[in-house]
């Protein structure tokens, strides 16, 4: 047996203590209904982390045995420290797998692996959301079908600032008329990264089945499989070299 994919769901949690509306749907935080979901997989070993945590839970010690990175964020991006931030993006760069949810469009480590201003936009109002698969031979498409639905929703619309995707995995229509790129992945140095777009704190998004098994897919396409330092050697001929 391979062993486990060890995965860190981080959470910001200031919504959830704020609004009754939010911590309905989710009272144990966003992070915790997802890393429930995952604790679900027998390959998968899962912790969570959240910004009020000394360093945020990603010490330079929890980065270096996590394979994956989950990321939701929204209001507090900005309290997000920097060495944080250059921390989690050499972890990335290494190797590791990074999973930017909804929100964390706009994250300072989404930005800095995008290196684009990664804006949008949107619209909280009475949205459904169809997301069609438009990779279905993608790992991270498994088990779907030809589109799904998520009855509502916050609208996200193009034109989303990103870089052009490697791969383009789903896109969004939404009942007010407007679509969006909603699942896309890049690779940065050795690191899969994957952007996933629904998940609006108000309404129970992270509880949907699709939603789920996208996210469990996710985590298995984007797992780490070598840790390779960042070096810049000068190094000695295979070879003879004549004249020398
Ligand atoms: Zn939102």
């Amino acid at each position: 047996m391979s062993p486990p994919i060890h995965v860190t769901v981080w959470g910001e949690y200031r919504h959830e203590k704020k609004n009754p509306k939010v911590a309905a749907h989710y009272p144990q935080g966003m992070h915790e209904t997802i890393a429930g979901f995952l604790r679900g997989a027998p390959d998968l070993k899962v912790r969570t982390a959240t910004l009020d945590e000394p360093e945020h839970g990603l010490s330079e010690d929890a980065l270096y045995s996590t394979d994956v990175l989950i990321w939701w964020g929204h209001m507090a991006h900005d309290e997000v420290k920097a060495e944080v931030v250059a921390r989690v993006q050499r972890r990335v760069l290494e190797g590791m797998g990074l999973v930017v949810l909804h929100s964390g469009h706009h994250s300072k480590i989404f930005k800095a692996l995008m290196g684009t201003p990664c804006s949008l936009k949107w619209r909280e109002s009475t949205d459904k959301e169809r997301i069609w698969n438009i990779c279905p031979s993608h790992p991270i498409a498994a088990g779907l079908g030809e589109y799904f639905e998520i009855p509502a929703e916050e609208m996200y619309g193009e034109p989303f600032g990103i870089p052009t995707p490697d791969e383009l995995i789903f896109i969004s229509w939404f009942s007010g008329g407007e679509v969006f790129r909603s699942g896309a992945t890049w690779r940065r140095g050795h690191g899969r990264i994957f952007y996933f777009r629904p998940g609006h704190e108000t309404y129970p998004t992270y509880h949907l089945p699709q939603i789920q098994l996208v996210i469990t897919n996710a985590v298995r396409w984007a797992r780490s499989t070598v840790r390779i330092p960042d070096a810049c050697p000068n190094t000695a001929p295979l070879e003879p070299l004549p004249g020398t």
